[in-house]
């Protein structure tokens, strides 16, 4: 019953759910005999969350997430070094609002990334623009884009992420461009950064003592550093597994590994 020059106009006004959803509405509003200030309204609402929806999921790509993990999925009991109510407190994203650094510091495996990758779910949700990289990803990046599609990437998202300073040692430029991106980002957008590196090694990093104090001058100005020194989560399977390992049986055969 729903003309369609309807269904085409309101495609043509970019509203799109809407118009996916015109049809059943009034269908729906017919039977239920909905005043028209209920039809206008929940035409509204389907608009504005169709739109919500469609701009989630632009961010979420946008962030170029290796995986998605969650703050839900972490196991506070299996890292006690960490600080449950911390993390819990940096998962309401007030560190977003007033741009300060998240440094998580520790050894492989003790949860860094999935820390990082959990608060920037939870930036994406409240509808932040974020951005994950590794360091070693950046620093191929600032030398072969240009400064255009640097700024789009890294300085326009609200949230950065880079994951897993320390693997590698950067160039003479690289490391001068990265100490310019954490300059253009200090006091305006907040980073997160992991590494297995203690700060004191920074210098060999980036091959620049000089330049490594200047950049951690701002990055720690408003910071949260947040070291973590428990064991590997990668290992706890494995170190569960150890005993019926020692006892061979039948069935042993399949090992899971981290
Ligand atoms: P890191 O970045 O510190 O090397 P990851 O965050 O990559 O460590 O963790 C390794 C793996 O173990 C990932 O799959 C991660 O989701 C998982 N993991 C680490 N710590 C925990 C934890 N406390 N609770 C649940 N999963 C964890
Ligand atoms: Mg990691």
């Amino acid at each position: 019953m729903t003309p369609p020059a309807l269904v085409v106009t309101l495609k043509g006004l970019g509203l799109t759910s809407l118009a996916k959803v015109v049809p059943t509405l009034l269908e729906t509003a017919r039977q239920q005999q909905w005043p028209y200030e209920t039809v206008l309204a929940q035409a509204v609402e389907a608009e504005l969350a169709g739109r919500a929806e469609r701009a989630y999921a632009r961010r979420v790509r946008a962030a170029h997430l290796p995986t998605t993990k969650s703050l839900e999925s972490f196991d506070f009991a299996f890292q006690p070094s960490l600080s449950e109510r911390l993390v819990q407190e940096l998962g309401t994203l007030g560190f977003v609002q007033t741009a300060t650094n998240i440094v998580l510091l520790g050894p492989p495996g003790v949860g860094k990334t999935h820390l990082a990758l959990a608060l920037t779910a939870r930036a994406l949700e409240a509808g932040y623009s974020a951005r994950f990289t590794t360091l070693r990803q950046l620093a191929d990046e600032l030398e072969t884009t240009s400064w255009r599609q640097q700024r789009r990437r890294y300085l326009t998202p609200r949230l950065l992420v880079i994951d897993e300073i320390g693997y590698l040692r950067l160039t003479a430029s690289q490391a001068q461009q990265l100490f310019d991106l954490v300059t253009a980002r200090y006091e305006q957008a907040p980073m997160v950064l992991t590494s297995n590196r203690s700060f004191a090694e920074w210098g060999t990093l980036l091959g620049d003592d000089v330049l490594a104090t200047a950049l951690l001058d701002r990055l720690l100005h408003h910071a949260e550093v947040i070291p973590i020194t428990g064991q590997s989560y990668r290992m706890k399977d494995r170190r569960l597994s150890e005993p019926a390992a020692a006892v061979p049986s039948a069935d042993s055969g399949v090992r899971k590994e981290g």
